[in-house]
């Protein structure tokens, strides 16, 4: 069979492409290579648990914010979110103090200002440029208009953003520097590397979070199952097992792509979701994809990566807390990439259990039995395993991560000092094990790195030399839920049009 589209990989943005494109009446079909879809949005079981990878919390989904359109093309708003705590959805822990985060533009001013009475007005100025980026940011990216005039003040802005540094910014527009590291203190969900960090990416990683902050009551299958639900509903298909290693190239078009065990499939259209430099690698032949273009993508530089301690707890031993808990050693909130040999900074995060109430109605339960630890590990120091497989990486790596495990758990009892002996199971992952299970280059953990001195470089566009083999995902140019979910759309409105993708969405 010939399909309209296949997709090649399964992460967030193969599986929001395939539904939008399914929805639209293309046949679909969407081929992975691991067992499970997903990518980095799906969880792992270990004995009678799921653990979740790269799914903690997600922006933008109240009525009329960035995400919500999007979402509810998706099918996505259906699934049982839990709001964070509007006062202190993130708590920014550095040395003995706690800061917050609220959400509401205003209300994240007032909450800050009353810690920084003399910043109230720079910190003003900043909520309005969050305001703005989040409002401009899809006709940045997916401009209706044709002429220069249409889009004139959405390009420039996306360009001065992209081009300019956040921590100049902040350095430049803040006179306290305990706050330049305070409004950092929540950006261990994206590469803060204060040397390449764009003010777009920066403000994109934060503004989406404080429209509205939300979490799913359940593990990040839920949100997988529901897109491949919905895919398959449009009578689109998800075949996992399916390595493509070939797109093969014919007068100019990819016709073929040739999965590992040989098998062969055809359709009109390509994206792959897969990180670009492996996208470049499948095409071994072709008159249009020059080396050069090949090796550009390869010498990109990819952003860190991240060590995850998941923590099984036992019973009834912690409270759900409905917030973020940030924890620093210092304020060397930017500096913390460099000294990563020690864990310096941790992201404590915890799941919502749903419970049945005796009326039949379900409520949020008031423990927790999931925990997560989060924190950079740099390729540097997991170079030396580098040519091993999992389970044959030997004595160093293990303690490595035990130190990792320890130290997270050191800081991480700041915030709750019985973790260590409420502890039942704990799991442990590294940049290797997302390069092992995803094939992202060094394992990192969002993609192409964002360089404000080379952004034309640096963000990616869908097309690709070949005319009908499109890209999308984390590396083309923002990360995250928010990120992939408009990169989805921006690869979409490529097939589809731009007028379509934004009917979609203002439905
Ligand atoms: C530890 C961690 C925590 C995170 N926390 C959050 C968070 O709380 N909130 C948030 O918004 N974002 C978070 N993120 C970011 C978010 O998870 C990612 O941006 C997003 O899931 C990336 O989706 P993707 O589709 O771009 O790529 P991926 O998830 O990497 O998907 C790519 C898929 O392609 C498949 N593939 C690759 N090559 C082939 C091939 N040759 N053939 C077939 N299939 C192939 C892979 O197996 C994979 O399934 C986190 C990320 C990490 C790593």
């Amino acid at each position: 069979m010939k399909y309209d589209v296949i997709i090649i990989g399964s992460g967030l943005g193969g599986l929001e492409c395939g539904v939008l494109l399914a929805q639209c009446g293309k046949s679909v079909l969407v081929l992975e290579r691991q067992k499970q879809a997903g990518g980095c949005m799906q969880s792992y079981r270990r004995r009678d648990s799921y653990y979740d990878t790269g799914l903690h919390y997600v922006g933008g989904l109240g009525k009329g914010q960035s995400l919500y359109g999007a979402f509810k093309a998706l099918g996505l708003l259906e699934l049982p979110w839990v709001k964070l705590d509007e006062q202190a959805f993130d708590r920014i822990m550095i040395g003995e103090r706690n800061f917050c985060f609220s959400q509401g533009y205003d209300n994240f001013t007032d909450t800050l200002a009353a810690e920084f009475p003399s910043q109230r007005k720079a910190l003003a100025a900043y909520a309005d440029l969050l305001k703005n980026s989040d409002e401009h940011q899809l006709d940045s990216l997916i401009p209706l208009g044709d002429g220069e005039e249409d889009n004139g003040a959405a390009k420039r802005l996306f360009d001065e953003q992209f081009s300019s540094g956040a921590y100049r910014y902040l350095c430049d527009n803040f006179s306290d520097p305990l706050l330049v590291e305070v409004l950092a203190g929540a950006s261990l969900k994206m590469d803060l590397d204060k040397d390449s960090i764009p003010l777009f990416t920066f403000l994109h990683g934060n503004s989406g979070f404080i429209q509205s902050s939300w979490r799913l009551c359940g593990d990040g299958n839920m949100l997988v199952n529901a897109l491949v639900r919905k895919i398959e509903y449009y009578g689109g298909k998800v075949q996992c097992d399916t390595e493509i290693k070939e797109l093969l190239e014919v007068d100019g078009r990819i016709t073929e792509a040739v999965a590992s065990n040989g098998e062969r499939f055809s359709a009109d259209v390509f994206i792959s979701d897969a990180h670009p430099a492996v996208t470049c690698s499948m095409v071994s032949s072709s008159a249009l994809m020059k080396n050069i273009y090949k090796r550009r993508i390869a010498s990109l530089e990819n952003s860190v990566g991240m060590f995850t301690a998941s923590i099984k707890l036992k019973p009834k031993s912690v409270k759900y807390f409905n917030f973020n808990q940030f924890i620093y050693r210092d304020e060397k909130v930017w500096d913390l990439q460099n000294s990563a040999d020690s864990v310096n900074g941790v992201l404590v995060c915890c799941r919502p259990e749903s419970r049945r109430t005796s009326s039949g109605g379900t409520v949020v339960d008031e423990w927790t039995r999931h925990i997560e630890l989060l924190t950079p590990m740099p390729w540097d120091l997991l170079r030396q395993w580098e040519n091993t497989r999992v389970g044959q990486r030997g004595e160093g790596y293990l303690s490595l991560k035990k130190k990792f495990t320890n130290d997270c758990i050191e800081l991480a009892e700041r915030f709750l000092p019985d973790l260590r002996s409420s502890i039942s199971e704990i799991y442990t992952s590294t940049p290797l094990s997302y390069r092992d299970y995803n094939l992202s280059p060094n394992g990192c953990a969002y993609g192409i790195k964002k360089n404000f001195k080379a952004p034309m470089l640096t963000v990616l566009s869908p097309k690709t030399p070949v005319p009908n083999l499109l890209m999308t995902g984390q590396s083309l140019m923002l990360h995250g839920l928010h990120g992939v979910t408009m990169t989805s759309l921006f690869t979409c409105a490529e097939i589809l049009g731009k007028e379509k993708v934004w009917n979609l969405i203002n439905l």
